[in-house]
């Protein structure tokens, strides 16, 4: 079985056409343009009717999604006049295939659970540690899906400090502010130190300040995992991301301050895909059943 997999990011979209085990035959990619959702017909159109063994069309964007109609519930002005856009209802009568359509970080995690770090357990929760916060749920091997609201797996929206840093989001104190890219480069100003995210971790081991702020991050990164872990009992966090190319040099900090937080032990692994996560994740919508 073929399918196509599509990944809307705000910068790019990826088609690839992809097979039950995850082997991309076609992969092509375009800049995002506007209007979105007639610039994604179009391609996706002509890439059915130039692989006519395309049997399903799985699409995975940023935003919230209501997975089972396939509307988008929200985006921010990333991707401008995308709320509200019924991709699933829509691209099925352009294309007379079943079409499905989920988070990017839901499909990112369904990727890792069926082709990458996530394979060997039951329950996963990958977390993409890169500008945001971003998360998927996997639960018996299969996405845990939003509802109404799209929100599921928003879990850089759980709020961590009461009261604390502003959130995008419009309230205060969500783990996105204390667990992310920008968050890192905040806690590195607040601290006075002249780096960047990726110059902080190895610096680590000869300046003071910079080893407080490794501990600080880990300590709030744990008490995610914690906290995810009291709710969900999963076997393994899966961490992605950019943030994760680091991960060398904070491992044995996070893994300190696991021990301190966890009520039961669980795996930590790395991401095994980085830029394909989206397509296969999106792919595996409809290869799945
Ligand atoms: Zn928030």
């Amino acid at each position: 079985m073929k399918v196509l997999g599509v990944d809307i990011g705000g910068t790019k979209i990826r088609f690839g056409i992809i097979d039950e085990h995850g082997k991309v035959y076609v992969d092509e990619r375009i800049e995002t343009g506007f209007p979105l959702y007639e610039l994604l017909e179009e391609h996706v159109v002509r890439l059915v009717k130039e692989y006519p063994e395309i049997e399903a069309v799985g699409v995975g964007t940023a935003g919230f999604v209501d997975a089972k109609s396939g509307r988008i519930v929200y985006m921010s002005e990333t991707l401008p006049g995308w709320t509200g856009t019924e991709v699933k209802k829509q691209l099925e009568a352009a294309t007379g295939l079943r079409v499905e359509v989920e988070n990017d970080a839901n499909c990112a995690a369904l990727a890792e659970a069926k082709f990458g770090s996530g394979r060997e357990y039951e329950r996963s929760v990958l977390l993409t540690l890169g500008t945001g916060l971003g998360g998927g749920i996997i639960v018996d091997r299969q996405i845990l899906s939003a509802g109404p609201n799209g929100g599921a797996g928003e879990i850089g929206h759980m709020i961590l400090y009461p009261g604390g840093e502003m959130c995008s989001c419009g309230r205060r104190g969500c783990f996105e502010q204390y667990v992310s890219g920008t968050a890192l480069k905040r806690r590195i100003a607040e601290a006075e130190l002249d780096m960047t995210p990726m110059e902080l971790f190895p610096a680590a081991k000869v300046n003071e300040q910079a080893e407080k702020v490794v501990r600080d991050f880990t300590f709030d990164l744990a008490c995610v995992i914690s906290s995810l872990q009291a709710a969900l009992d999963m076997e393994a966090v899966i961490i992605g991301g950019g943030v994760s190319e680091s991960a060398s040099y904070w491992m044995s900090y996070l893994e300190e301050q696991l021990d301190g937080v966890m009520l039961n032990k669980l795996d930590v692994k790395l991401a095994s895909f980085e830029n394909e996560a989206g397509i296969l994740g999106a792919a595996l919508l409809v290869l799945s059943e």
